[in-house]
């Protein structure tokens, strides 16, 4: 504990040392303004006193900080003296190791710089009171689901796997964290087909990096957020909306923000009202990623199919939320019946890892599968109604709602 603050205290010391030498890399786009470079040095050291607060020892007691640290400027309002930008912990140049990247607004209080990191609570009023030059009415509108507010994660994430539907990609990596050890394992590595890095969902869209090169961050509408890095060529959106499966760069071996890639790939991660959350047990593109005893390891499930890193994994595409995934646990088919019970005739058959969409449910004849114990049965079509036990949805609940 004592090493810790000791740790904590000789970070904060050497970010002042070396606060002054910090670059700031200021966008092509933005207004030409009457904040002068004094203010945007004094922006860049109330930034990374806000990022050291909320990182503490674990991120700043790391030897070279001066390298570590981008503050960037995408948006400036000269009158009401506003920013809007990018912040990031830079990576150790080591391998497993990812940097750490916050959004953030800031505004200038009598001569003060006041700054709100995305996930804090400030962050979120700020956002609404921006004047509309810094934070756009669509923004206002997606970052506000974004709530640090007690909120219970969404079970489905609605999310495909980030390349095209249809083709199979290499899982290279298993679940792993941001600086590959650290918990969550929020992260996936990916790389394969034409290396096209497509967006698993809907959402507005930023670079991260000072550069802009490398990293994507993607805020969707549902709460969830989702990285990229490591892209080659990506695009430079600065918070533009862009559709599921819109283009954002090359898998790559791109380090602007540290970090290292020893073959090109995708590092993707998932986040949660803007902080990284663990994909244990969560769907993507029909796959339900598991954890395993260190990072890069663990496995992925579509239906009873499992696949290892190293192994390749289909893009099925996203989940709707009153959508699962047929799994009969290894053998056989799953009955379907006509009605909610084991006890209607059998009408049909549903495959393994076959997607079916539930209209309604009802209660019938208690079942066991691999995830939960339900007496909830999905109606899959006229007539059609097949046990919940065997389906995958993400919930232990009814994902449709009661049938008349
Ligand atoms: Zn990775």
């Amino acid at each position: 504990m004592k090493k810790k603050w000791m740790c904590w205290c000789l970070g904060i010391a050497l970010l002042l040392v070396l606060m002054p030498t910090v670059a700031v890399p200021v966008w092509e786009n933005v207004t030409t303004s009457k904040i002068s470079e004094d203010d945007i040095s004094k922006l860049t050291e109330a930034v990374m006193k806000e990022m050291t607060q909320q990182k503490g020892a674990s991120i700043m007691s790391a030897a070279d900080v001066k390298s570590r640290a981008q503050v960037n400027v995408q948006r400036r309002d000269p009158d009401k003296k506003w920013v809007f930008g990018t912040a990031v912990i830079e990576a150790p140049k080591e391998k497993g190791a990812y940097p750490e990247g916050w959004i953030y607004v800031a505004k200038m209080e009598g001569a003060e710089w006041k700054v709100a990191l995305e996930g804090s609570k400030s962050f979120q009023s700020w956002l609404q009171d921006a004047p509309s030059t810094i934070v756009n009415s669509n923004e206002k509108k997606v970052f506000a689901n974004q709530s640090s507010d007690v909120k219970v994660m969404a079970d489905q994430d609605q999310l495909r796997l980030p390349f095209a539907l249809g083709a199979t990609w290499t899982l290279t990596g298993g679940p792993h964290g941001y600086s590959g050890q650290n918990t969550p394992y929020s992260s996936l590595d990916l790389a394969g087909g034409n290396q096209q890095v497509l967006a698993a969902g809907s959402g507005n869209a930023y670079t991260m990096c000072g550069n802009g090169q490398g990293w994507v961050r993607i805020i969707h509408a549902n709460g969830f957020s989702t990285d990229y890095y490591h892209l080659w060529n990506n695009i430079r959106p600065n918070g533009s909306w862009v559709d599921a499966g819109t283009f954002l760069g090359y898998t790559g071996t791109d380090v602007s923000c540290g970090g290292y890639a020893s073959g090109r790939h995708v590092h993707f991660a998932l986040r949660y009202n803007n902080a990284y959350v663990s994909i244990n047990g969560r769907e993507m593109g029909g796959w339900v990623f598991w954890s395993g005893n260190s990072a890069y390891e663990g496995y992925a499930m579509h239906g009873s199919t499992v696949r290892y890193p190293g192994q390749g994994l289909y893009n099925y595409g996203a989940l709707a939320p009153n959508q699962g995934i047929v799994d009969v646990m290894g053998s056989g088919t799953l009955n379907v019946r006509s009605g909610p019970g084991s006890s209607y005739p059998i009408v049909g058959t549903k495959n393994d890892g076959e997607i079916v969409t539930i209209a309604c449910t009802a209660t019938g004849t208690t079942y066991t599968g691999r995830s939960k114990t339900t007496n909830i049965w999905d109606r899959i079509g006229n007539g059609q109604w097949v046990s919940d036990a065997y389906v995958w949805t993400g919930s232990s609940s009814a994902v449709a709602p009661t049938c008349n």
